[in-house]
């Protein structure tokens, strides 16, 4: 029987129980239909995985004893940053689903000259709260015990001047030189354009801050699409997909 994986942000300890709220207890029972002394998986994004086996359900919440905790070996020697163009709404998630499965360590969230997608700070928040939950599935699904970084969105011309010791690559298609021939050393921030790519001016301004354009071959791939085909090729280089 498969063993269900389920994020919790509560503190995890062995021989200790935890009482998981209302939302968990209805997927547990409604949607993996899980009964009691069923064992399950916690995590909560520590870098262990927890054994633990469902005590009982109560009306609301559901108790789970936590028996021992399990290193994960889930995650990339290699710091990958995706900094990604904003892209409508379920590119966006697909773009974080694939990244958080290959193994992306953070997410930076952007606005360029052509990001089509404007939002007021409440709309922002929600969207935000559902990137949130997009990688948290992600990483329940493909067994990650830490969950990538979100961060807040910002202007592409303010990130850009941040400090970094990262390598830092511009997926550009004209480039004349192939990503997958650059060594990115032990962190690298992989930029993606919008559907309608970056301007000349957002070009110029991210080569003049260091980042080096390179290009994914022949064809345009889709905004969501050139991100996880682009972090797959680090991964590769870095020996994480062996
Ligand atoms: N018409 C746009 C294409 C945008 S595709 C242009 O010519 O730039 C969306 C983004 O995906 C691009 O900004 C780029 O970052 C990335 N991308 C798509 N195909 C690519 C390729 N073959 N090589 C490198 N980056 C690519």
């Amino acid at each position: 029987m498969r063993i269900h994986r389920i994020f919790t942000r509560q503190g995890l300890r062995p021989g200790h129980s935890v009482t998981l709220p209302a939302e968990v207890a209805h997927y547990l029972t409604r949607v993996l239909r899980t009964v009691t002394g069923q064992n399950v998986i916690l995590f909560n994004g520590d870098g262990s995985d927890y054994t633990a086996e469902i005590s009982g359900f109560g009306k609301e919440s559901v108790t789970v004893a936590v028996r021992s905790a399990l290193p994960a070996r889930t995650e990339s020697a290699l710091h990958i940053t995706l900094v990604q163009a904003i892209s409508r709404g379920e590119r966006m998630d697909l773009t974080l689903q694939k990244a958080t499965e290959l193994g992306v360590s953070a997410v930076q969230p952007v606005f360029s000259a052509r990001t089509e997608v404007r939002l007021n700070p409440e709309k922002m928040q929600r969207r935000l709260e559902h990137w949130h939950r997009v990688i948290i599935s992600a990483c329940e699904q493909c067994g990650r015990a830490c969950l990538p970084v979100l961060h807040d969105p910002a202007e592409l011309l303010v990130w850009m001047q941040q400090k970094s010791a990262a390598s830092r690559v511009l997926l550009t298609p004209a480039a004349g030189r192939s990503l997958a021939g650059f060594s990115p050393g032990a962190a690298v921030e992989i930029v993606v354009g919008p559907e309608g790519g970056f301007e000349d001016h957002e070009f110029e301004a991210l080569t003049r801050h260091g980042a080096v354009p390179v290009s994914l071959g022949p064809r345009i791939l889709r905004t969501e699409t050139a991100g996880p085909v682009a972090i797959a090729i680090m991964q590769a280089v870095a020996g994480d997909l062996a």
